[in-house]
């Protein structure tokens, strides 16, 4: 639907959640923020797109927000179906985003040699049926600015889910489309309910980028799995985002105080994920990337000391 004057938010659903699409409408150009899976191309958007009289040659700017495959799994369809649009990225996600397999390499499975934790080869092979990859025509490094026509939006870089990501600010509205860039405590079912934890990766960066939208005072924040966040509610959305980093690293510190010996990423998580959300067997393992993002910065202070098992798995005391 279009919420704002020539900002349309298109939900595409990906199993039990949804993906939302932006599209920034200018005079002359229009932009579409992230790429879905491809039948969100295929089956949601151009329905829409053509349903509400928006030309699909107008598209010129596609921009990835980040390396997730439900971001980028439409580029080849985007290339395909409309004829003017260039695929653009954050340029530090850029290696990712044209390889699948280094994305699932890289970052689905940064876990699995010294964590013991890997993506099962179905959900593996889930990727190569939504997801096809094209060459990315633009990388972004952030603070470029665009003009649609009539329309000017800014290019911001929001480093902390992945380290490329990308945020929009429409200078029309105020708003601010952010993809993945901030992720509250948890990720969520279309319901609403409790689908896995916020799954942010590089903690000291994800604190910035919260700080720097925050202090662009958003009218309202646009993300891609959350609903809206008008006024207040944008900020309250940061402000629980930023306290949920502390909680993560003090229940990380506080578990590894009380354990008698070194441990590693898995057993910590087995140890506190009640205490960090309540999200069922096997969703809460995927606090995989907001505990080791934290026991990166506990090693960093000085506060926590990593080694390594005869194994090769990685134990933190
Ligand atoms: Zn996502």
């Amino acid at each position: 639907m279009e919420i704002l004057p020539g900002i349309h938010r298109v939900e595409c659903p990906i199993g039990p959640r949804y993906v939302a699409l932006y599209l920034v409408v200018g005079d002359d150009y229009t932009l579409l923020l992230d790429t879905g899976f491809d039948q969100s191309i295929r089956e949601t958007l151009i329905p829409y797109m053509n349903a509400h009289s928006l030309s699909l040659e107008k598209v010129r700017y596609a921009i990835n927000t980040h390396s997730d495959y439900d971001h980028t799994g439409g580029n080849k369809a985007v290339k395909e179906l409309m004829p003017n649009a260039l695929i653009c990225c954050g340029e530090r996600d850029r290696d990712m985003i044209v390889d699948l397999s280094k994305m699932v390499d890289d970052r689905y499975n940064e876990f699995s040699k010294e964590h013991g934790f890997a993506e099962s080869q179905e959900a593996v092979d889930f990727i190569g049926t939504v997801a096809f990859e094209t060459s990315v025509d633009i990388g972004f490094a952030g603070n470029e600015r665009i003009d649609l026509g009539n329309r000017c939006v800014q290019i911001l870089h929001t480093p902390g889910h992945s380290w490329g990501h990308l945020s929009i600010l429409d200078e029309t509205t105020g708003a601010m489309m952010i993809g993945d860039a901030v992720l509250g405590q948890s990720v969520l079912l279309a319901t609403g309910e409790h689908a896995f934890p916020p799954t942010y990766r590089f903690v000291e960066a994800y604190r910035s980028t919260i700080r720097m939208i925050k202090g662009l005072h958003p009218a309202e924040i646009l993300t891609s799995h959350y609903p809206r966040y008008v006024g207040q509610d944008g900020i309250d959305f940061l402000d629980i985002s930023l306290s949920y980093t502390d909680l993560v690293e003090s229940v990380t510190l506080e578990t590894l105080t009380k354990s008698a010996k070194p441990i590693s990423l898995l057993e910590i998580i087995e140890i506190s994920h009640d205490r960090l959300g309540v999200w069922p067997d096997p969703a809460y393992k995927y606090l995989v990337y907001p505990v080791l993002g934290a026991l990166e910065v506990l090693v960093s202070y000085g506060k926590v000391v990593k080694s390594t098992s005869s194994t090769g798995i990685a134990l933190y005391k």
